[in-house]
């Protein structure tokens, strides 16, 4: 499975150091390859295996943002070790800056792996991200609230603000003003003194917006509305993480001549991802797994499929709003009563006129894990049926 989203910006700053190492290390028998133990080893062990390895690296062992021991998560695009909390954080900042992928959930590809090893892991980035935090900001701890989490990674990785090569847009007070004054400073000395960083900043919000806009339908949501949001996404705190499996689409609505171009996007609270596209193909199958963080306050999981156009505004194909809350509570009702090793089923949410279901959801108990099946009839379109599982996973993942 993958959490990846098509997404051409994420990976791209790393495409170059994976093709070095892919000549470097390539499964290609090679005159040398026979004594070279890099590739001996990269044949012996799976990417999983690899990785695990890397992580066991000193600096690997803690967070690269708040030192939580042990992390579980890994930012892909920025190649950091991370922990579930500031994992939450990450993946609020939007795929093009910080693509989320976990250790153990997710299945990970060589070319994954050799990614992560090319980025250098957590002193390297840390050593590029944080070469010059000022004394008036302070790097959470493993007990830092979630406010101080997020302020903190989004001025390390999305504003960019303790890299080297920004020094000059540091803001130029003396420390010891406190981070009020400080929050206040930077921002000013962004709208005021330097014109560059807004624009490359609302080119990223712009972009964050339009997958806002698709995905609640809302055309007319106005640059500074999305900012605002996108601001307040860090700040959530997360309970909990749900894979969503994107199954397949059934007679879906034809949007171009005779058929579609179908991709599916889900959104929970302000976090959104999406499937790839399937091209002409009314039952596409995508099998495509995608992860969101579980916000506390917890709104429905809303399933959007559009028709993919490359010369116009993508076409909606409807829509679905799916209650998590049943699955949540079988999964914490079973993590309490620690039954791992059965199957049984543990509830359904039945199928009826006055619920878009075409039949129950039944939640079930497979090898320790607590999942949903859900098919569901796609609303405000003509026709269209949507297959997705749904499983939960506990945050000590
Ligand atoms: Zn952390």
């Amino acid at each position: 499975m993958s959490t990846q989203q098509d997404n051409p910006d994420s990976g791209s700053s790393s495409g170059s150091g994976y093709c070095l190492y892919d000549l470097l290390f390539s499964e290609t028998p090679a005159p040398n390859a026979s004594w070279n133990p890099r590739t001996e080893q990269r044949k012996a062990a799976g990417p999983q295996k690899r990785l695990e390895t890397f992580s066991r690296q000193l600096s690997n062992k803690h967070c690269a943002d708040c030192g939580s021991p042990d992390p579980k998560w890994v930012s892909l695009t920025l190649g950091v070790f991370i922990c579930i909390k500031c994992s939450g954080v990450h993946r609020s900042l939007g795929v093009h800056i910080s693509k989320v992928l976990s250790m153990k959930l997710d299945e990970w590809s060589d070319e994954q792996v050799d990614c992560m090893i090319n980025l250098g892991g957590n002193s390297i980035a840390n050593d590029k991200y944080e070469a010059c935090i000022p004394d008036n900001i302070r790097k959470p701890r493993p007990d830092s609230s979630i406010e101080e989490r997020a302020d903190f990674i989004r001025r390390k990785y999305e504003l960019q603000q303790f890299m080297e090569c920004n020094e000059s847009l540091l803001c130029p007070y003396t420390p010891n003003m406190g981070s009020s004054s400080s929050l206040h400073c930077s921002s000013e000395h962004y709208s005021n003194h330097d014109k560059k960083p807004l624009e490359k900043q609302s080119t990223k919000h712009h972009r964050i917006g339009h997958a806002f806009r698709n995905s609640w339908g809302r055309k007319d949501v106005e640059h500074k509305s999305t900012k605002k949001i996108n601001s307040l996404a860090g700040m959530v705190e997360f309970v909990g993480l749900i894979k969503v499996n994107v199954v397949k689409g059934t007679n879906l609505a034809v949007r171009d001549v005779m058929t579609s171009d179908p991709y599916v996007i889900l959104a929970l609270g302000h976090q959104s991802v999406k499937t790839r596209v399937i091209k002409n193909n009314l039952n596409p199958v995508w099998n495509e797994s995608l992860m969101l963080s579980i916000p506390e306050q917890i709104p429905p999981l809303k399933v959007i499929v559009y028709d993919k156009d490359t010369f116009s505004t993508d076409d909606f194909m409807g829509e679905a709003e799916i209650d998590i809350q049943p699955l949540l509570t079988a999964a914490r009702a079973c993590e309490k009563s620690e039954i791992s090793d059965e199957t049984m089923q543990l509830g359904k949410w039945v199928a009826n006129k006055e619920n878009t279901l075409e039949k129950d959801g039944i939640i079930s108990l497979v090898d320790g894990r607590v999942k949903q099946e859900i098919s569901v009839r796609l609303q405000r379109v003509e026709r269209g049926v949507l297959e997705i599982e749904l499983e939960c996973v506990a945050l000590s993942q």
